[in-house]
């Protein structure tokens, strides 16, 4: 099953078509039909790796000063009490908490999942991201998630590999900011050539610009574990940016060709 990582951008790409949703829904359609989905989503970041665990996990609406038509989106996919299960065995000797109720399935997974696929009939589970751990233990986690894949469960990353909301420059919709470009283009050269080498991009000169808090980009170290345990580089399947301080790439591991 192939894996991947997305650049969600802003909340509104749930209801929105543009050449983003677009690419996202033409990898739903060229991919295999998983038996379930792990997303590891920007924003459930807490100080515990937790993995949802119950059988029909609630929408969240976790933004605000969104107009009520986002409000009203729902994402009614099954989750999997077997599959959360199935992943706490995986990872061991790592823990991971069952989450009975306290989570669901954010707008990091739905505004994808809501293109990837529409139908919502494909039971998903959320893996929360450990706030207080290293890169090395992500991407080690990551790599022990990889069995999975075998089993037919799609693996997605829901971030933005440059997230800098501070800097959000309203006036250009489809720009970038330089840093965020050289930003951009390192992580897409280390994903292409050696994706277990990505902590190397905490060293690089735009790293606080374009990653002033890790929540959106560690869900890119996952995937680059995942690659590391295949021993295969990823594929950039989107490119694109907004509002000057946001990177929209996606990047893919065994893409169908
Ligand atoms: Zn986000």
């Amino acid at each position: 099953m192939p894996a991947a990582f997305i650049g969600h951008g802003s909340p509104m790409n749930a209801l929105e078509r543009n050449r983003f949703t677009e690419s996202w829904r033409a990898f739903g359609a060229a991919i295999p039909k998983p038996r379930a989905i792990l997303v590891v989503s920007a924003h459930w970041f807490i100080n515990a790796t937790a993995v949802t665990a119950m059988p029909w996990p609630r929408t969240i609406h976790d933004f605000r000063g969104f107009p009520p038509e986002l409000f009203a989106v729902k994402y009614p996919a099954p989750g999997s009490p077997e599959l959360a299960a199935e992943i706490v065995e995986t990872v061991k000797p790592d823990k991971i908490n069952l989450d009975g109720g306290d989570w669901g399935l954010d707008h990091g997974t739905w505004s994808v999942l809501a293109h990837v696929f529409p139908d919502a009939d494909i039971p998903v589970v959320q893996l929360s991201i450990h706030a207080l751990q290293p890169f090395d233990y992500h991407l080690k986690l990551g790599a022990r998630l990889a069995r999975l894949r075998e089993q037919g469960v799609l693996i997605l990353g829901s971030g933005n590999v440059v997230h800098n909301l501070g800097l959000l420059d309203w006036r250009h919709p489809d720009a970038a900011f330089d840093w965020n470009l050289r930003f951009d283009d390192a992580a897409k050269a280390v994903m292409t050539s050696a994706p277990a080498d990505i902590a190397k991009l905490a060293e690089h000169p735009d790293y606080r610009r374009a990653v002033p808090t890790p929540d959106h980009f560690l869900p890119l170290v996952y995937l680059a574990g995942l690659a590391g345990a295949a021993g295969k580089p990823t594929q950039v399947f989107t490119e694109g940016y907004a509002m000057g301080s946001l990177s929209m790439t996606a990047h893919g591991l065994d893409l169908p060709s």
